[in-house]
């Protein structure tokens, strides 16, 4: 009953025209319905690909987002900013930017509550580094990430969210976690999600597992019963492999 999303991270990639030839490569091609299809893009390609998109079952999402609506933070860019171009989902705390730009557990909370304030889908990002791993407190780490994440979110908002796990020492290395250990640690969050919430926000909110996916090992994790589709760095960047991750919900 949860539509799986696949979500591409474009992080520091591609400029407005860039962006442009990717969605004119792949916006025929998208399926509608049975899998929710989002790009997450630099702020400066946001409006040209909402213009391409129209009509087209894609939803776009930013990278980051402040939690104030406006004020004095320069270089910062509000929820409302947001909407206003017709955005619909923003990654928060992800970990290059727990790790190079400070984000912190607090920080998180205050932009998810402030995504929502504004119409805003937050899909916030957690998981554990390698030295975490090692030492066996993943799920110690990650229920602190969840639990502080989700801190004030009414029910009904909590139903909407996206959670992505994402092991930081599988990001971009080629190392991905095994189908089974993320629907592992999958499981534990949606617990966790009962524990802050109810059974149904449990059963309704979407989790993603994000690290080194790629078309040939994209279809172990959606048959896991717990993960909810992906959110994807580098394999989100060709039109051929982007197309053949979102295809691969069936
Ligand atoms: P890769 O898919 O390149 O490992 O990146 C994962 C990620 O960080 C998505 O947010």
């Amino acid at each position: 009953q949860r539509t799986p999303i696949i979500a591409g991270n474009w992080k520091m990639h591609k400029t407005i025209q860039e962006a442009r030839d990717f969605v004119r490569a792949v916006r025929s091609f998208l399926p509608g319905g049975k899998v929710e299809t989002v790009i997450c893009a630099p702020f400066t390609a946001l409006a040209a690909l909402v213009e391409e998109l129209h009509n087209y079952p894609a939803a776009i999402g930013a990278q980051n987002v402040h939690w104030e609506e406006s004020g004095a933070y320069t270089g910062e860019i509000s929820p409302g900013m947001l909407v206003e171009i017709g955005v619909k989902y923003v990654i928060i705390g992800h970990s290059e930017r727990r790790e190079y730009f400070a984000e912190t557990d607090e920080t998180v909370n205050r932009k998810a509550k402030a995504a929502f304030a504004h119409g805003l889908l937050p899909i916030v990002c957690v998981g554990e580094n390698l030295e975490q791993r090692e030492s066996g407190k993943t799920k110690e780490l990650v229920r602190d990430q969840v639990i502080r994440a989700v801190e004030g979110l009414s029910s009904e908002q909590a139903k909407q969210l996206v959670i992505a796990y994402e092991p930081v020492w599988a990001i971009g290395t080629g190392k991905s976690s095994s189908a089974e250990d993320a629907q592992e640690v999958i499981a534990f969050i949606r617990s966790m999600v009962e524990d802050a919430f109810d059974s149904q926000v449990a059963s309704q909110v979407r989790i993603q597992y994000g690290g080194s996916v790629k078309p040939d090992n994209i279809m172990a994790y959606l048959e896991q019963p717990d993960i909810d589709g992906a959110l994807v760095g580098g394999a989100s960047l060709a039109p051929d492999s982007f197309l053949q991750l979102v295809e691969a919900v069936r």
